[in-house]
C-alpha cells in the first residue's frame, strides 16, 4: 500500500529551469549572456561530476559557463586572486567554488572573497546574514529548492512544526531559517540530540540532512507528515539512496521526495535561477 504523494523534483526542476530558460532569451534580446563561472580545485571525482552536471545543465538553457580548474597544489592567494579577478569580470554574474578544497586552504576565506553580488551559492557571510536578516539576497540552493518543492505542491508551512535533521551550514541551518521566514515552527536536531523519534514523531515537516542511508525510519514519522530527504547517498551495489528509508516512510506520510529525482533536480535548478537574477540584477544596474 503506498498513500504518500511522491513529489517530483524532477518534473519541478525542469518547469522552474523552462521559465528560466525564458529570462536567458529575454536577457539575450538585450544583449547579455548570463554567466557562470565554476572554479574546481583538484581531481575529486564526485566533485568533477558535480561541475559537469552544472556546466550541461547551464549550456541546455543558454547560460554561458566558464570552468576554471586548477591543480590540487594551487595556493591560497593564487586562488583568491583568480576570484578577485571573476569578480571583476564583465561576463560573469555567478561565481561558484566547488567544495571540498584542499586541507591547505582556508575555505571560509575562499567564500568571503566571492563579492556578494556573485555569490549565487549563498555561502558567503554577507549572504547568509542577509538570509537571517530576511534581506534580499542569494538563497543557498538545496534548501531555496525545497522550498519551492514546497511551494508548488501546496503545502501549508505557516504555524506547522518543522524539524530538521542535521545542522550544515550549507542545508540545516538555512532550511530552517527559510522555513521561520515562511512562520513554521522550528527544531534543530542534529547527532548529540538524545531520542530523536520522539521529537522527529512531533513534526509536521520533516527534512532530513544527515547523509545516512536509510536513518529515517517509521519509527521516526507521525502519520500524514511531509517527509524532505536531502541525503544522497550509495548503498552497496552503488546505487543512490536517500536518508529516508523511503519504502517504510511513504506508507505513512503525506507527502515525500524520492531519492533520486527529488531535491537533487532542485539544488542546480536554483543555481541557474540565481544565476539568472544576478544577470538581471545587473542589467538593471547598468541602464
Ligand atoms: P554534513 O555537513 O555531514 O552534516 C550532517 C548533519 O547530520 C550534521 O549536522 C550532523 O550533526 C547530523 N547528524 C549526523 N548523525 C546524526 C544522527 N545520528 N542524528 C541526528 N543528526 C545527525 O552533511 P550535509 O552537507 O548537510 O549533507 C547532508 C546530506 O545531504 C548528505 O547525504 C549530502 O550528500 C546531501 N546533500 C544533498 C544535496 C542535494 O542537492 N540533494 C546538497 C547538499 C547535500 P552534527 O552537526 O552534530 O555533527
Amino acid at each position: 500500500m503506498s498513500n504518500a504523494m511522491i513529489i517530483n523534483g524532477k518534473e519541478i526542476g525542469q518547469e522552474i529551469r523552462k521559465s528560466v530558460a525564458e529570462e536567458v532569451a529575454k536577457l539575450k534580446d538585450q544583449g547579455v549572456t548570463p554567466g557562470l563561472a565554476v572554479i574546481l580545485v583538484g581531481d575529486n571525482p564526485a566533485s568533477q561530476t558535480y561541475v559537469r552536471n552544472k556546466q550541461k545543465s547551464c549550456e541546455a538553457i543558454g547560460i554561458y559557463s566558464e570552468l576554471i580548474k586548477l591543480p590540487n597544489e594551487v595556493s591560497e592567494d593564487e586562488l583568491l586572486e583568480q576570484i578577485r579577478s571573476l569578480n571583476n569580470s564583465e561576463s560573469i554574474h555567478g561565481i561558484l567554488v566547488q567544495l571540498p578544497l584542499p586541507k591547505h586552504i582556508n575555505e571560509d576565506k575562499v567564500i568571503a572573497t566571492i563579492s556578494p553580488e556573485k555569490d549565487v551559492d549563498g555561502f558567503s557571510p554577507v549572504s547568509v546574514g542577509k538570509m537571517m536578516l530576511g534581506q534580499e539576497t542569494y538563497l543557498p540552493c538545496t534548501p531555496y529548492g525545497v522550498m519551492k518543492l514546497l511551494e508548488y505542491t501546496q503545502v501549508d508551512i505557516a504555524g506547522k512544526h518543522a524539524v530538521i535533521v542535521g545542522r550544515s551550514h550549507i542545508v540545516g541551518k538555512p532550511m530552517g531559517q527559510l522555513l521561520l521566514q515562511k512562520d513554521a515552527t522550528v527544531t534543530y536536531t542534529h547527532s548529540k540530540t538524545p531520542d530523536l523519534p520522539s521529537i522527529t514523531k512531533q513534526a509536521d515537516i520533516i527534512v532530513a540532512a544527515v547523509g545516512r542511508p536509510n536513518f529515517i525510519t517509521k519509527e521516526h514519522v507521525k502519520p500524514g507528515a511531509v517527509v524532505i530527504d536531502v541525503g544522497i547517498n550509495r548503498d552497496e551495489n552503488n546505487k543512490l539512496i536517500g536518508d529516508v528509508h523511503f519504502a517504510e516512510v511513504e506508507q505513512i506520510a503525506s507527502h515525500i521526495t524520492p531519492v533520486p529525482g527529488g531535491v537533487g533536480p532542485m539544488t542546480i535548478t536554483m543555481l541557474l535561477y540565481n544565476t539568472v537574477q544576478s544577470a538581471q540584477k545587473k542589467l538593471l544596474q547598468d541602464k
